[in-house]
């Protein structure tokens, strides 16, 4: 067998950071991807949208994450030439009755120490956007998108220039947990038989971890969630985009309401709706879904022409509640939870993980330490 300092599970943009973190830590890191290339999960089927950290419940993993991760995002693409633009977003009020619930996202976006929010009037989004309908909005500024393919290659360069080591097509089919040797007592094995002791073992499994976690051997079950799989459909612009910010309305219970992004060419895409599935690998795209999204998006462009949407891709969210369960948080299981030295399992890892993956992978080095 095989020994190896730390291994992480899954190559998606939180594997990737999470093996650079280990490796710039100066230990020996395996990082094991079941597909042929990184990101092919939900890292590349996403809004790729660095998100402000407006909405998450103040005290949460999800708001301290991605307020910090935001930080350590532009700042990491700005030193490595990663692809990104502070584009800035508005949320908007359609009607009457939602004016007031702008005054609610300014105070939750004060808790988790977002203070660069601005309420406009309608008159003053349209100025900014002039085909925007509204009766008032907020504008914040630090919302911005991203590369995110470009983000997952810089972090894997980074991760190789420390030392660590990426294996393609190696898909973890065991892990044992008290199966290894007495220096590196976890044993993890993949599909063609390879087995790999290690102190450090890194759960970032995406879609795949609540199944992986349920399966080791030597865990204590009974505090591992149950996993649930919420699509994300998007329905793309045929044309020029109409607005210049990501256009988002004030929020639903499940997702972020059928919101406006651009891709960094200037493309325009509409979405994510939210569809519970039973299956994760159902990422089709039903054509007759977009009758929903014109209504959804006529509330703020009403200039949206019969025929102008197409369907486009959809991804899948990693859920660990139900459909009528409250939203649950990032769950970031370290020794402290399950006294299992070494291991870290990270679940739930839906929106906003893009914006928090450089966080993601510095709470983890923590909870290891
Ligand atoms: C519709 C949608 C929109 C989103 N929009 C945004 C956004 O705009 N901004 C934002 O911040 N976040 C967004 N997110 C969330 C973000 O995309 C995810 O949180 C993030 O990509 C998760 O990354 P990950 O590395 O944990 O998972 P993944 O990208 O899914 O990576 C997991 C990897 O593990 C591999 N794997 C699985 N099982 C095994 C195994 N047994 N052995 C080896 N490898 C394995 C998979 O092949 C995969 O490559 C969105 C999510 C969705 C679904």
């Amino acid at each position: 067998m095989e020994q190896v300092d730390a291994v992480v599970i899954g190559a998606g943009v939180v594997g990737l950071a999470v093996g650079r973190a280990l490796a710039l830590q100066g230990r020996e890191v395996v990082v094991l991807e079941s597909e042929n290339a990184i990101g092919t999960g939900t890292s590349s089927r996403n809004s790729e949208v660095i998100h402000a950290g407006i909405y998450y419940p103040a005290g949460s993993l999800k708001a301290r994450l991605c307020v910090q991760g935001k930080h350590m995002l532009y700042a990491y693409c700005a030193e490595r030439g990663v692809a990104h633009q502070r584009v800035g977003k508005l949320i908007v009020a359609t009607g009457p009755e939602q004016v007031a619930a702008l005054d609610g996202i300014v105070a939750k976006a004060a808790a988790n120490g977002v203070h660069d929010l601005h309420k406009l009037s309608a008159q003053e989004a349209r100025a900014l956007e002039p085909a925007l309908a509204c009766e008032a909005a907020l504008h914040s500024p630090s919302t911005g998108i991203v590369d995110s393919h470009g983000l997952m290659l810089a972090l894997q360069g980074d991760m190789e220039n420390a030392g660590g080591l990426l294996a393609r097509v190696s898909p973890v089919r065991r892990i044992g947990l008290r199966e290894g040797t007495a220096s590196h007592p976890i044993r993890v094995t993949t599909e063609d038989g390879t087995e790999l002791a290690c102190k450090v073992l890194v759960n970032a499994a995406g879609l795949n971890a609540v199944a992986l976690a349920r399966g080791m051997d030597g865990i204590e079950k009974t505090a591992l969630p149950q996993a649930h799989y919420a699509k994300g459909n998007y329905f793309t612009l045929a044309g020029k985009a109409p607005f210049l910010r990501l256009i988002y309305p004030v929020p639903e219970a499940a997702g972020l309401g059928v919101h406006l992004t651009l891709d960094l060419g200037g493309q325009a895409k509409f979405g994510p709706d939210v569809q519970w599935v039973d299956d994760p690998a159902d990422l089709q795209v039903d054509p007759r879904r977009g009758d929903a999204f014109y209504a959804e998006v006529r509330k703020y462009w009403p200039a949206l022409a019969d025929g102008a949407l197409q369907a486009g891709y959809a991804g899948m969210r990693p859920k660990i509640n139900g459909p009528s369960e409250a939203a649950a948080d990032f769950m970031v299981q370290g020794p402290a939870e399950h006294s299992v030295p070494g291991l870290v399992n990270l679940l739930g890892i839906e929106s906003p993980g893009l914006t928090s993956s450089l966080a993601i992978a510095a709470e983890v080095c923590t909870r290891l330490a």
